[in-house]
């Protein structure tokens, strides 16, 4: 590999920025640019504990500007626009054109509406910063300004949904009625079987109301409609949590590329984008081919972070022109968040429930951040919370 090769990576999340990471760690021989319209990174699985202000914003969303500090790895606060394979340069939605050696594609997922009318200007969504601020207003109008029989409900009965339906119930302390709609037969449908009992017994401790079943049609500023069972319902809200679904936007590519019924970017099992040489993509954007008869990998921020090692090799092999590597899951487990202080936990034949589990997730979580930096102060940060006398 001669001279100085640029890799441009597109989402600073789990999948972009523990890429950049790696990518900075193993050679200098390569400058790294990564591009995010974003200021913070967030680890979203403990968004929850930023809703409740168990933990505080530095610790779960910390700068990207300071996870990158010394790193030598450039960071563009913009949103890529389009690329051009033939060319291989991007641009930006600020008017700037950027050319790669290698490309990433990490820019994750967006809200799912599945076309529900009301959704996009009436619910709000649950992952990301500008998310968690409507509904931090959104819980403090309902503390503040209780009226009787005002409901919440929560569309989407999957991990995100149960995990915010916990929270919400132990927040609000009975000041709103907090209802879980499904369209599904059941709550919590792919979890471990521990987990969703766990998660059951927390939703009926915390009179959470859940509608299975319930199909919603319309989504307005002050109620929702649903379809049960062939009949029209409409259902009055103070407010619209969407949890359902996850749908990608990524960039356009010219020319286009192969992209599965999700609009997800295929990839091969190296990472390399198919009919690609120099477009590697991972994280939630990706469909990743799984050996036959295993699941199809699932669009977790786990799977993600394990990709990004393999993808930072792959692409110092590619600019080598040495063989690249397959991508291989090695499930961890899951862990739920069941309110405040309480959590589930299925790892590797490991079971566990109840506050110890609840300290475990967060100790998980925050060891497992990016930066080695703050990896540490948001240890301490924690540990220092949980020995206050
Ligand atoms: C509330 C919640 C809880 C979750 N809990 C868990 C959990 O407990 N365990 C677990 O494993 N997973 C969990 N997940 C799933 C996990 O967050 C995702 O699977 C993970 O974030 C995927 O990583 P990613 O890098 O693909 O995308 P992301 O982390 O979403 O990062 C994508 C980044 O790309 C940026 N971007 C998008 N478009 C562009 C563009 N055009 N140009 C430049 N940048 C762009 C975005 O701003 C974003 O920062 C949770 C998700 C949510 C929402």
């Amino acid at each position: 590999m001669d001279g100085q090769f640029r890799v441009v990576v597109v989402g600073g999340g789990f999948a972009g920025l523990t890429t950049a990471l790696s990518l900075a760690h193993k050679r200098s021989s390569v400058s790294v640019v990564l591009v995010e319209p974003q200021e913070h990174f967030l680890f979203t699985p403990l968004l929850y504990e930023l809703l409740s202000g168990e933990l505080k914003t530095w610790q779960a969303a910390p700068k990207l500007e300071r996870l990158l500090e010394g790193r030598g790895i450039a960071l563009l606060q913009d949103r890529v626009t389009s690329i051009n394979r033939r060319t291989r340069c991007l641009a930006t939605g600020s008017g700037r054109e950027l050319s790669f050696d290698r490309l990433v594609l990490a820019c994750g997922g967006v809200l799912q509406s599945f076309g529900v009318a009301g959704v996009t200007d009436h619910a709000i969504g649950f992952r990301a910063m500008a998310d968690l601020g409507r509904l931090q207003r959104l819980v403090q109008r309902l503390q503040t300004q209780p009226r009787p029989l005002q409901r919440l409900a929560i569309v989407g009965a999957g991990a995100s949904g149960v995990e915010l339906a916990c929270k919400l119930a132990d927040l609000l302390a009975g000041q709103a009625l907090i209802e879980l709609i499904e369209q599904g037969d059941s709550v919590l449908a792919g979890s471990r079987e521990f987990n969703r009992q766990q998660a059951l017994a927390a939703l009926r401790k915390r009179g959470v109301l859940v509608r299975c079943q319930s199909r919603v049609q319309m989504v307005a500023a002050d109620r929702l409609t649903l379809l049960v069972q062939g009949q029209t319902e409409t259902l009055p809200c103070a407010g619209v949590l969407w949890t359902a679904g996850l749908a990608v936007a990524p960039p356009p590519l010219l020319p286009s590329v192969p992209t599965d019924p999700q609009g997800r970017l295929i990839c091969r099992t190296n990472l390399l984008l198919a009919g690609e040489e120099a477009i590697f993509a991972a994280g939630d954007v990706a469909a990743v081919p799984r050996q036959k008869g295993k699941q199809p990998l699932p669009a977790t921020a786990q799977v993600a972070m394990q990709q990004a090692p393999v993808l930072a090799r792959n692409i110092l092999a590619s600019l080598d022109g040495e063989a690249l590597q397959d991508f291989q899951w090695n499930d961890l487990g899951e862990m739920l968040s069941l309110g405040r202080g309480q959590a589930a936990i299925t790892a590797k034949g490991f079971t566990m429930a109840g506050p110890t589990a609840a300290r475990l997730r967060e100790a998980v979580y925050l060891a497992r951040m990016p930066g080695a930096g703050h990896r540490l102060a948001a240890a301490v940060g924690w540990l220092g919370e949980h020995l206050k006398p």
